[in-house]
């Protein structure tokens, strides 16, 4: 073991002890320690033991702990704190803008517990509430997490679509002579991206000589298969075929394994396509787009000529989930109504924060009499567009709402969601869910597994059980559009079309710029089939103020 090694091992130990909140003082004694045995001019392996706690900056402490490494090569007072310390808070080291005493308050008293949730944090502007923390070091840190994390080979769909096109551009003008089709994972539109495949008829040489030129490394390469990771540390994946075959390849490239394994016990290939629809008007059934070619079932729906008309953007008639600058939002009701009015939206429901969400402003009694005050001068200005009075109301500990119910009745229509206590067993999460469903304020339930993507997984929840009380009791299930959440996942919401439970493609925008994650939550609804008349933020005007009448027979 050199110097070197125990040295970094008493820094890590000085910092996870900060971050632990331990006495400092303690801590500072093996900082300084690292300091003096890294400047050491002999190595420790080499100077008589009895030596080594004469050295200055020593002692009789850290003597023994350098004893202890030379000997064991471990360092077990390091272990202890290793051990009780979480991974994603170790990884937060490594973000510039933030030592221990700043990490310490992240855990300690924000409860965050790694980079994806900080990430999600920093979007939110809740770091801003806490001492040392300002707009800048929040930036900073932001910014700081998105670099580590973009070098960790994951992606979100949103983060990567513009690279991917570009990149896609640049190859198809450097090889006019060849065909290049983006097919996999990003052509299904799933909503994380771990690599980017395409099928070509260039051969392997040309794609290795193209891409050599620009830094990028050879991961692996076979017959048929080149993969090159570039400095975004993204996997680039290129299938070599022939022209004949290149329709099939990317049929077989752009699919799930059970939509593949029924196609084929379905249908022969043919020797050569001229285009991948060819390949379905050859079958005598209409085309799949290649983001519902995930379920076996959609085949026979094709072969039946029952494809849905999925949901598009343009669909949306109505922002339903956002926040103002009443709580943890950018901008004020009145830009947030004309950011809508913009896009040609009908009108905008406005659910800022409930009491118990401290961290985000959160309304309390008085605020929400102020709030509404204002919404109605802002109603008068705008009519025929309309500001729906909302809130997004924390579901508690034990499944209840924020509010007395005569505040709860002030509203036009309550938004129930989980943003405490998050980790939590299936059946403390099922109890919160179902209390807060079986309340007769509750109309939409909000991100219903609190899941952030790439970073941290929801509690754990029965669907089934959640969408059938959903049906029991007409509240509708928000599919949160932000990029990051998408939740409910797309998997589930064939079962709510089922149990004819609608859903809500809902930006919980912060600022008037979240409008534009409306798109990934159709994306994502496109996937599970929705069509308009699934989706509550595709109603008409008299439409949901008939669904508002609806929801209102419930309350007591
Ligand atoms: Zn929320
Ligand atoms: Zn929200």
């Amino acid at each position: 073991m050199n110097n070197n090694i125990i040295a970094d091992n008493f820094s890590l130990l000085a910092k996870l002890m900060d971050i632990n909140g331990e006495n400092s003082f303690k801590t500072k004694s093996y900082s300084v320690a690292a300091f003096t045995i890294e400047k050491l001019p002999a190595e420790l392996s080499s100077i008589p033991e009895e030596k080594i706690f004469f050295i200055k900056g020593v002692g009789e402490a850290i003597g023994k702990k350098i004893i202890e490494q030379l000997h064991t090569g471990e360092l077990s007072l390091l272990n202890e704190y290793v051990s009780k310390t979480p991974q994603g808070i170790m990884e937060m080291l490594a973000i510039k803008g933030i030592g221990p005493k700043k990490i310490s308050v992240i855990w300690k008293e924000l409860e965050i517990e790694n980079l994806g949730e900080l990430l999600y944090a920093c979007n939110e502007n809740r770091l801003l509430l806490y001492k040392g923390f300002g707009e800048k070091t929040q930036q900073n840190i932001k910014e700081s997490i998105e670099y580590y994390l973009s070098n960790q080979g994951s992606y979100l769909y949103a983060q990567i679509e513009n690279h991917a096109a570009e990149t896609d551009t640049k190859i198809k003008n450097a090889f006019p002579l060849e065909q290049f089709e983006l097919a996999g994972d990003l052509r299904r539109h799933l909503e994380t991206i771990d690599k980017l495949e395409w099928i070509t008829t260039a051969s392997q040489q040309q794609i290795i000589t193209f891409f050599k030129q620009q830094e990028y490394k050879i991961i692996d390469e076979d017959e048929i298969t080149t993969k090159l990771k570039g400095k975004e540390n993204l996997l680039l994946v290129f299938y070599h075929t022939t022209q004949e075959k290149f329709y099939q390849t990317l049929f077989e490239k752009s699919c799930s394994e059970d939509f593949l394994n029924e196609w084929k016990n379905m249908f022969p290939f043919k020797n050569s396509y001229t285009a991948e629809e060819e390949i379905f008007t050859n079958a005598g059934i209409d085309v799949i787009p290649p983001y519902l070619r995930e379920s076996e079932k959609i085949i026979l729906t094709a072969q039946q000529h029952k494809l849905p008309e999925v949901i598009q953007p343009k669909d949306i008639t109505a922002i339903i989930h956002s926040h103002s600058k009443w709580s943890d939002g950018i901008n004020t009701i009145d830009e947030m109504a004309t950011a809508a009015i913009q896009k040609n939206l009908q009108y905008l429901v406005l659910s800022d924060h409930s009491k118990t969400a401290f961290y985000a402003q959160g309304l309390h009694e008085e605020k929400i009499i102020e709030q509404h005050k204002e919404i109605d001068e802002l109603n008068k200005k705008y009519t025929p567009f309309k500001i729906f009075k909302s809130i997004e109301s924390d579901i508690l500990n034990d499944g209840s709402l924020d509010y007395s119910n005569e505040v709860l009745s002030s509203f036009d229509l309550v938004i129930a969601s989980v943003h405490s206590n998050l980790k939590m067993k299936e059946d403390k999460a099922m109890m919160r869910l179902i209390n807060a469903i079986e309340n007769p304020y509750t109309s939409i339930l909000g991100h219903p597994t609190g899941r952030l993507l790439l970073s941290r997984n929801g509690y754990p929840v029965d669907h089934k059980k959640i969408i059938d009380a959903c049906a029991a009791n007409n509240v509708v299930i928000e599919l949160n559009a932000h990029p990051k959440r998408l939740d409910i996942d797309w998997r589930w919401i064939d079962y709510c079309l089922e149990k004819n439970v609608l859903i809500s493609i809902d930006p919980d925008a912060h600022s008037v710029n979240g409008y534009n994650d409306i798109r990934y939550g159709v994306i994502a609804a496109q996937k599970a089939g929705v069509t308009k008349k699934h989706n509550l933020s595709s109603f008409s005007m008299q439409d949901f103020e008939d669904f508002i009448k609806v929801q209102h027979t419930k309350r007591p």
